[in-house]
């Protein structure tokens, strides 16, 4: 059996155009969505990511209002930039680049940020509405991966569905959505004891762990359909001396052979993490305008 390729690039794509026509929609009522990015320090990768989202975002019609802070930034001051944006009646979504600097706690600055602009859904009050079953922003991962899922099985009702990992903004949020979905559920974490097994009845299987590679091709069950989340830099000496690339969690060529389908690393999960966040912050401006969210 050879996989379908999931390709998460051109599908995050077409999610962000229909933002796009959205926005402008949008703008004919007088409003355009504002999304504020805040980030502390100078991790490479944070900037990376910074840099598309803030791109993405203006390319979408949206504003744009990055706050680039030295890592010597206290939490108070961190504390108090939020509570401006929180105020701000041109800011829809908040979004505080994580990792912080070790002075901070990333917990005391999520809970800072209005429930009603948490556009990444990490607040405790979306987590609990996700919990609820209650209208709720739903962490960007798990929903662009969840709509990965739905794009080649419109139907999960039934289905037996693994995530490894149980982090907060991953593999939680990501088991509740497929509850949601009427799947019968299964989370792995590092204890989990019979994780080839587990793997070997899954319909649905979501890596989210951070272990490159480390789902085979021969613990899947075959016609699967795989969501790799993982992103892990690994040495690539063929490419030359101190040459790095960059792997999901699922062991890719074995998986494909197996695997219904298959998103690939990268170019599958990762594409959807900013286009969700586009659309959670469109979701963001239609509800404090008293607007009805646009299809998609
Ligand atoms: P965390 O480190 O917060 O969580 C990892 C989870 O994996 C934990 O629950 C841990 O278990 C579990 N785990 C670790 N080792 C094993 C193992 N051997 N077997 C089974 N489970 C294991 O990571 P995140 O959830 O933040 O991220 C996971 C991966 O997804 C990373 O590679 C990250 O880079 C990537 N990522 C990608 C995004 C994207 O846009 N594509 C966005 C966010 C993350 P325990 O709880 O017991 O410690």
């Amino acid at each position: 059996m050879s996989a379908t390729i999931i390709d998460g690039k051109a599908f995050a794509a077409g999610l962000r155009a229909g933002i796009g026509r959205a926005v402008a929609g949008l703008a004919e009522e007088g409003v355009t969505p504002g999304l504020a990015v805040v980030i502390v320090g100078e991790d490479a990768a944070s900037q990376i990511y910074v840099r598309n989202k803030v791109r993405q975002t203006l390319a979408a019609g949206m504003r744009s209002f990055d706050h680039v802070l030295p890592a010597s930034t206290g939490e108070a001051d961190l504390l108090a930039l939020v509570g401006r944006l929180n105020a701000d009646p041109e800011v829809d979504g908040i979004l505080v680049q994580l990792p912080l600097p070790g002075q901070i706690d990333p917990q005391r600055v999520i809970e800072a940020i209005d429930p009603a602009k948490d556009v990444d859904g990490f607040h405790p009050v979306n987590a609990g509405r996700l919990l609820a079953g209650a209208p709720a922003f739903v962490p960007c991962t798990p929903l662009g991966s969840l709509l990965l899922i739905k794009s080649v099985l419109p139907r999960l009702a039934g289905l037996d569905a693994l995530v490894i990992g149980r982090s907060s903004i991953v593999g939680k949020p990501m088991a509740q959505l497929l509850l949601q979905q009427d799947c019968t559920v299964t989370m792995a974490h590092s204890r989990t004891r019979d994780l080839p097994g587990l793997c070997g009845r899954a319909d649905i299987l979501v890596a989210a762990v951070g272990r490159p590679e480390l789902v085979r091709g021969d613990w899947l069950k075959p016609g699967a359909v795989v969501i790799d989340v993982g992103i892990n830099r690994v040495p690539d000496p063929a490419a030359g001396e101190g040459r790095t690339r960059v792997v999901g969690d699922v062991a890719f060529r074995e998986a494909a052979a197996v695997a219904g389908a298959i998103t690939p690393v990268p170019g599958g999960v990762g594409p959807m993490t900013i286009a969700c966040l586009l659309r959670n912050t469109l979701q963001a401006a239609c509800l404090r305008h008293g607007l009805p969210m646009p299809a998609l």
